[in-house]
């Protein structure tokens, strides 16, 4: 039997109707059985869904996003599909279902599982869409719940693999099906030992692509984007950027950590020990290209520039006149990992550690609460972390021209510097 692809289509690739219909044309010449489409939620769905629990949990009427978020699925599907198609039945059940779901009680003690229940939607909706649209296309395809096989822990909005059990039941339940038919699927979400969602932290549609293909034991996996492929900056950011026409993992994964968005972080890892390679192609130009991460690319030069916006830079104090110790780094690592933080740059000083962590809600506040009685907190919000790998230091003043730098950090390959816009005053 031929091996297994995967192809995944993020949030922009369906993101209405003439982009359902552009994923359609996709597949028309390359969907073959054996193959798993993936799809994450439509456009902006995802955000809107937290929107209506950040409004639901400070107790706002959310009608107005929901009615949104309802209208906007509907009529993409008024322009996809005959009236009495039987997809208006199944949009409903799955409104009807979540708007159930939401008048269940939320707390901050809550949140992280009712988050996982009710964005899940998203998924669940987008794919009912696209697999109902491909079908009517004569592309079909086997609609599949990605709950049957992405098998996770209990860690809700950051839900870590059981890898095993998840290669078991891929290689039981779906296996079998792939040999007939192509399936579709979701990305970002899973199921806990309790079957209770989960998902897989935001973005995660990637790494369910990367699970699925390891677990089936994949010939690749492609992910589809609204860029040519992995460019050495965000063009939305930086004018002037190049694409990598290949790259290893190790560089690959490296430009992730970092924060650069074109893929998400755990999706280089899994497929690097198996050696299944990872496409970024363009869906606004199938034929061409994109970039190829395996094993074998050759090295290059190009220095690859990422900015993490919404950042937060915190600076913790010891009181008692000691200088930092062991036990002082590993009294913060402690609280940030209770609390799921991750520490984008960390920064040592005789008296201080300073970190910079992604701002999340509630977090900030948790953490202070934590850690205010052993060390004296400040604290900086809504910067930017700008990394250049592969740096060459004539370009670094120009990318730093017009902020304000607050720490800066470099190694022989590595450049980093968390910055805030100055805000300058017409006169
Ligand atoms: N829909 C989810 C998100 O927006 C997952 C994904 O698109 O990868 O984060």
């Amino acid at each position: 039997m031929t091996k297994t692809l995967v192809f995944k289509f993020g949030g922009a690739s369906v993101k209405d109707s003439s982009a359902i219909k552009n994923l359609s044309e996709i597949l028309r010449n390359r969907l073959r059985k054996n193959m798993i489409i993936v799809v994450s939620a439509m456009g902006k769905t995802t955000n809107a869904l937290e929107s209506i629990l950040a409004e639901k949990l400070s107790l706002k009427d959310y009608s107005v996003n929901s009615t949104k978020i309802k209208d906007f699925h509907f009529s993409i599907c008024s322009e996809l599909f005959p009236e009495a198609h039987p997809i208006f039945a199944q949009l409903q059940n799955l409104f009807s279902q979540l708007e159930q779901e939401l008048l269940s009680p939320l707390s901050q003690e809550n949140y992280d599982e009712y988050y996982d229940r009710i964005v899940s939607y998203g998924e669940l909706i987008s794919s009912r869409i696209v697999s109902e649209y491909l079908c009517a296309q004569e592309l079909i395809v086997v609609w599949k719940d990605a709950r049957e096989v992405i098998c996770t822990d209990s860690d809700f909005r950051f839900a870590k693999i059981n890898w095993e059990k998840t290669k078991l039941t891929c290689q039981k339940s779906w296996k079998p099906i792939l040999e007939n038919f192509p399936i579709l699927t979701q990305g970002f979400i899973g199921k806990d030992a309790k079957g209770r969602t989960t998902t897989l932290g935001r973005e995660g549609s990637d790494f369910t692509a990367a699970i699925l293909g390891t677990s089936l034991e994949a010939g690749s996996v492609t992910i589809w984007k609204d860029v040519p492929g992995v460019l050495n900056a965000d063009p939305k950011l930086f004018p002037n950027t190049s694409k990598f026409d290949e790259l290893g993992y190790k560089e690959a994964a490296e430009m992730t950590y970092f924060g650069a968005s074109v893929i998400h972080p755990k999706t280089i890892k899994p497929l690097a020990n198996a050696g299944i390679p990872l496409f970024v192609k363009s869906f606004l130009d199938p034929e061409a290209s994109g970039t190829k991460i395996h094993e074998s690319a050759a090295s290059h030069e190009i220095p690859a520039i990422v900015l993490k916006k919404d950042q937060i830079l915190i600076s913790l104090k010891v009181t008692d006149f000691t200088f930092i110790e062991e036990k002082h780094i590993h009294r913060i690592y402690e609280q940030l990992q209770a609390l799921k933080l991750r520490v984008n740059m960390l920064q040592l000083s005789a008296i201080s550690v300073s970190i910079v962590i992604d701002a999340h809600l509630f977090k900030l506040d948790q953490l202070l609460s934590r850690l205010q009685s052993e060390f004296e907190i400040r604290y900086n919000e809504g910067l930017e972390l700008l990394t250049i790998l592969k740096q060459k230091s004539e370009e670094i003043p120009s990318l730093l021209q017009g902020y304000e730098v607050l720490l800066e950090q470099s190694t022989r390959n590595t450049f980093q510097a968390v910055r805030r816009k100055v805000e300058t005053k017409d006169i």
